[in-house]
């Protein structure tokens, strides 16, 4: 009996899966935000060896075979090294904060098992915001450990993802949301609760606070984006 019922449970999360990569491929096509920030940290890797260097760290812990492939300096130099399609994973995750991840050895968690018809419009905001977080730990080596650190990190990713877009506040039943000021609220709002869940932050108003110190220069840091389409 329970091992139909784990034949069960693994056809749904193949299922899952194979879904979650239909949804991924079509926005690595399709979506300018995806395209863009996945462009951003291609450029970065082959600006300078130290940025190359971290992707190569990722690149290490989950396909070590591709690095074997190349062997010629001079190829591997030419070649791609932020390779979309291999760090963009989606896999079942075992909590349901969130509907993607982004993890310094191992790069960008798609939830496959949070997806669902409701909620897979919202996947393109979400993996915007773990490039962001993948483009943060490059160029700016993000220490976790260090609140305002993950502060910024965190207010940028909701700022440059789309997620506070008046389209997605009003999916989260935030009516009362206003243009430009309901942008901002949402934006502290949002990083702060991100803040609130790092193992080291003791309060939702320490989570504030750091969002709150970092706040003027953050926020006001666009990279790799020219500005911010408010809508
Ligand atoms: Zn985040």
């Amino acid at each position: 009996m329970s091992e139909k019922i784990d034949d069960k449970e693994a056809a749904l999360q193949k299922k899952q899966c194979d879904d979650c990569y239909k949804y991924r491929d079509n926005l690595l096509k399709t979506s300018p935000a995806v395209i863009f920030m996945s462009q951003q940290i291609e450029k970065l890797a082959q600006t300078h060896p130290k940025y190359r260097q971290q992707i190569e760290h990722i690149n290490k812990q989950i396909f070590s075979k591709l690095e074997e492939k190349t062997n010629d300096e001079s190829e591997k130099s030419k070649s791609p090294i932020f390779i979309p399609s291999k760090h963009l994973i989606c896999d079942i995750c075992p909590d349901n904060t969130k509907l993607a991840g982004f993890h310094p050895d191992l790069g960008v968690l798609i939830c496959a098992n949070h997806i669902t018809k409701s909620t897979s419009f919202l996947l393109e905001s979400s993996i915007t915001h773990e490039l962001v977080h993948y483009y943060d730990n490059m160029r700016f080596k993000v220490d976790l450990s260090n609140l305002k650190h993950h502060a910024c990190t965190e207010i940028r990713a909701s700022m440059l993802s789309g997620e506070c877009s008046w389209s997605y506040e009003f999916f989260r039943k935030f009516s009362t949301f206003k243009m430009f000021g309901g942008f901002k609220d949402c934006v502290k709002r949002r990083a702060a609760l991100s803040v609130s869940y790092n193992p080291i932050c003791e309060s939702k108003e320490m989570a504030e606070k750091a969002v709150d110190e970092v706040w003027n220069s953050c926020f006001g840091d666009t990279r790799p984006f020219d500005d911010v389409y408010f809508g």
